[in-house]
């Protein structure tokens, strides 16, 4: 097993145990846990004190080596070497209060561990933000170009126009990213105050502070902040206590021209239970939403994770992950770091055959054609109160011609199947009907101004069908 041996899976499974953990909660314990080196069956990881170790071993060790049994397949152990850490590392460097309260407590310390005050630092990472979800790491393409500019804008200008911002989109389209790429620009190029939450984070602070009469330090907190970013405010639906509370954070921090960016994970017009007065503010700034990108960003996104990772996958490769996953940018980082594992394991770049081997699973069939051009027959279908076979029949009465050309028309936009693939999908047809059909719709475009809204919303419809599958 060579150094990098598991490392991959050690940072995967940090990743995984970050998206179930408080952000306050993470930075404590795994902010200053740092991978060390791979044995047999067995990863090493540094901790800063005895203490941590202690603290750490009981709270997460069974959540480690679980996550990474899933990951692996194998019964991996992991075992903690102290390395007291040299000072001005990282913000998160320093724990909460309670832990530094515990620590200073402790019989056996370490020398060095103390840190001292005084010393000014040089500024770190902001502790809630991802260092790498930064604009650097962002590839844009037809998919996000407009979000990604507006969030540009709004990281160089924060709180003047565009607010608030409100990214929308479906699971793992780089929501996340772009919003913690305008804190991450902002915290490198002023002194602003960030804070970067989930609402469901938010949502929690809230009740804590509510049963521990918090709640003026809840409200402070989040009423003087210059830049507050909540992500995915889906989680409010139902909340009305939460919704409250976040409208008047909203209030005071518009009101004070301090930018605030959401993200949702569908446009919040569809949101339910949701108040009237905090649906008018969400909608209030500049909406913008992602789409899942077409092959030449996917090809683009890899490429670049490729080399600012610098691994050796080549590019048939990655034209391979492009072609065959094209859901969402989370799942195409999945398969490359399950290349990039093998890589490190057998130190050898990885073949064609066996990269299509390893992600079999992950590929979808290659009927996986007819799968989604059925589901965007069934959604249109359904909308016209129609079956899909009415679609794929020979059946020529308007009523189902006009959906019909919709349907071939959405396929050819929102997939990447030929005319001649289409075409096979729907009853065997002749790629010049399909692209007949694709021109008619267009003209109906130029005419017809519900043409757009129709189309836009059974795409919509299409997307969050495809997402429940
Ligand atoms: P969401 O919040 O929409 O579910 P994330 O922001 O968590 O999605 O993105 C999922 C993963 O894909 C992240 O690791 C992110 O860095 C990556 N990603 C998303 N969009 C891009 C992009 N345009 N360029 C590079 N990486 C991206
Ligand atoms: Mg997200």
């Amino acid at each position: 097993m060579s150094e990098a041996g598991y490392e991959v899976f050690w940072k995967e499974t940090i990743r995984q145990i970050r998206l179930n953990l408080t952000e306050q909660e993470f930075s404590a314990w795994f902010g200053t846990m740092e991978y060390l080196r791979s044995e047999e069956n067995r990863i090493i990881a540094t901790v800063p004190s005895s203490f941590y170790r202690d603290q750490v071993k009981t709270r997460y060790q069974n959540l480690i080596e679980n996550t990474l049994k899933e990951l692996t397949g194998k019964d991996l152990l992991v075992e903690f070497e102290i390395r007291p850490r040299n000072k001005n590392k990282t913000a998160s460097d320093v724990p909460n209060e309670n832990i530094k309260k515990a620590e200073s407590h402790e019989k056996e310390t370490i020398p060095g561990d103390r840190r001292e005050k005084a010393a000014p630092k040089p500024k770190g990472p902001h502790p809630q933000l991802r260092e790498d979800y930064t604009f650097d790491r962002y590839v844009i393409g037809e998919n996000n170009n407009f979000a990604a500019t507006a969030a540009m804008a709004i990281s160089r200008n924060p709180g003047t126009a565009y607010n608030p911002f409100l990214i929308y989109g479906g699971v793992g389209l780089g929501k996340t990213h772009l919003m913690q790429a305008i804190g991450n620009h902002i915290h490198e190029n002023s002194s602003s105050k960030i804070i970067y939450t989930t609402a469901e984070n938010f949502t929690n602070e809230f009740i804590q502070s509510l049963n521990e009469k918090g709640i003026t330090a809840f409200k402070n907190r989040y009423r003087q902040v210059d830049v507050l970013l909540i992500d995915d405010i889906h989680f409010l639906e139902n909340k009305s206590g939460t919704q409250e509370e976040l409208f008047f954070t909203y209030e005071a921090l518009y009101n004070a021209k301090k930018q605030i960016v959401f993200t949702c994970d569908r446009p919040v017009s569809e949101l339910k239970k949701l108040s009237d007065r905090l649906r008018s503010r969400f909608e209030r700034g500049l909406k913008v939403d992602l789409l899942p990108p077409n092959y030449e960003t996917r090809f683009a996104i890899l490429k670049k994770k490729v080399s600012t990772g610098n691994v050796n996958i080549s590019d048939t490769v990655i034209d391979l992950i492009s072609k065959n996953i094209s859901s969402n940018i989370r799942d195409l980082e999945a398969a490359l770091i399950k290349l990039i594992a093998f890589t490190n394991m057998v130190n050898q770049p990885v073949t064609i055959e066996q990269a299509q081997h390893l992600l079999r699973d992950m590929f979808v069939a290659p009927r996986q054609a007819n799968m989604s051009i059925e589901l965007i027959q069934k959604v249109v279908a359904e909308y016209f109160s129609l079956s899909a076979n009415d679609l794929k029949s020979k059946k020529r009465t308007q009523n189902i011609v006009f959906p019909r050309q919709l349907a071939m028309y959405i396929s050819r936009e929102i997939t990447e199947f030929s005319t001649t693939e289409i075409g096979q999908v729907f009853g065997g047809r002749d790629h010049t009907t399909v692209m007949y059909s694709c021109d008619k719709i267009n003209e109906k475009m130029r005419t017809d101004p519900t043409m757009e809204p129709t189309i836009e919303k059974l795409k919509r419809l299409i997307k969050e069908a495809g997402i429940k599958v």
